[in-house]
């Protein structure tokens, strides 16, 4: 799915070269390159604080800390998405509402919010899902009128921009209250192991953040709040700081590629591909930046997409179903307040959904034999 492999062997003396730095200067945790990082993340993203965290999982869950959420409090998240968003909202003893997601576009249903919300909601996890936005014009009104927090899930749209009804254009992650991501390897910006970061333009919450990633200490073994052990290492900061300047370029490569894909499946009546953002008014994938393509996902309807992922595997093409449960019928996760009936999307979409590969090294000859077995498989 993804060719780390390749990539690395592209950037491989910057790389090394950091690596060793960090050896060298023994400053593991919280050194200089850590440091560095963040401020080059703010002025990529456009956003005040960038506050590293060991992981995308520990990034959300210290940013609902953060806000002071309080057990029994309603957070509104998708039902299509990958189970760490909803699960740090139990972990907190929060109360997760799932709701159900768009058909064209898999991010949050902006209706459903409206209907799920309570006089106990407290936040909204827009996730902007496979690397495209959610409808975050939306969804910071409905939260403006609610009075409520939003906490952008930006693990998968890192570098994708977003542009508002007005014409102005900000990164995923600079919109909401506070957000968060992660450099898992195969993450649009991957490091060489675990980790994440937290963002927000708001100081107060900046400066909390940055003692709750610490033990709870603004001052040294001065424990104010309850807190976490949750760093970025030195070794990956390096590793982020000579890949961030390539974010764009690589974002850019996997536009290119998903254009040849969707190219490629036009006119194929069972597959459906991936739509582009409500705002642009751009008709291809590589003239707009508002999805960065963390995966290519198709919908296959009118053939069996299972059969569809075995014959791709019998073939030597790696593909993966994301995701093939709905969270709310996750055991973890299941409560009688759910119907069957508000779910219809998410229940449909996950036997539909197939996602194809995608990275900064696939290249044109691989393309037309990864969408040749698919077109022979769904036409046959
Ligand atoms: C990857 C991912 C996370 C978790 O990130 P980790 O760094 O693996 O903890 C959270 N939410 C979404 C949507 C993700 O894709």
């Amino acid at each position: 799915m993804v060719d780390l492999k390749g990539q690395y062997e592209n950037i491989k003396e910057r790389v090394d070269s950091s690596i060793m730095n960090v050896i060298e200067t023994t400053a593991f945790i919280n050194g200089p390159e850590v440091h560095e990082f963040q401020k080059e993340l703010e002025d990529y993203l456009g956003v005040k604080h960038v506050i590293p965290s060991a992981n995308g999982t520990d990034a959300l869950q210290i940013a609902m800390m953060g806000l002071g959420l309080k057990p029994g409090d309603e957070v509104i998240t998708a039902d299509f998405t990958f189970a760490a968003t909803v699960e740090v909202i139990a972990l907190l003893q929060l109360t997760p509402v799932l709701v159900d997601v768009d058909p064209v576009t898999f991010n949050i249903d902006v209706e459903a919010i409206k209907k799920a919300i309570t006089p106990k909601t407290k936040a909204i996890v827009p996730v902007h899902l496979f690397g495209l936005a959610a409808n975050m014009d939306e969804i910071m009104a409905i939260a403006e009128e609610h009075n409520l927090y939003v906490i952008e899930d930006n693990a998968q749209g890192i570098g994708a921009d977003y542009i508002s009804k007005d014409g102005s254009k900000k990164k995923t992650g600079a919109i909401g209250h506070v957000a968060s991501t992660s450099f898992f390897p195969s993450k649009n910006l991957g490091c060489y192991g675990d980790g994440g970061a937290i963002f927000t333009n708001d100081d107060d919450l900046a400066h909390s953040l940055r003692g709750i990633v610490n033990h709870g200490m603004y001052e040294r073994y001065h424990h104010d709040v309850v807190g976490v052990n949750s760093r970025l290492d030195s070794i990956q900061a390096a590793v982020l700081r000579a890949k961030l300047p390539n974010l764009d370029t690589y974002n850019a490569t996997r536009q290119k590629s998903a254009q040849k894909y969707t190219e490629a499946f036009k006119g194929i009546d069972q597959i459906i591909t991936p739509s582009l953002c409500e705002t642009c008014a751009s008709e291809r994938y590589d003239d707009c930046n508002c999805h960065v393509f963390h995966q290519y996902t198709l919908r296959i309807i009118g053939a069996d997409r299972d059969a569809l992922v075995k014959h791709l595997n019998e073939n030597d093409i790696p593909c993966g179903v994301y995701y093939p449960i709905p969270l709310h019928l996750q055991k973890a996760y299941k409560d009688e307040r759910y119907n069957e009936e508000d779910f219809t999307v998410t229940n449909q979409l996950v036997k539909e959904v197939i996602s194809l590969p995608m990275h900064t090294e696939l290249d044109d000859e691989q393309i037309a034999y990864i969408t040749k077995k698919v077109i022979d498989f769904v036409n046959k």
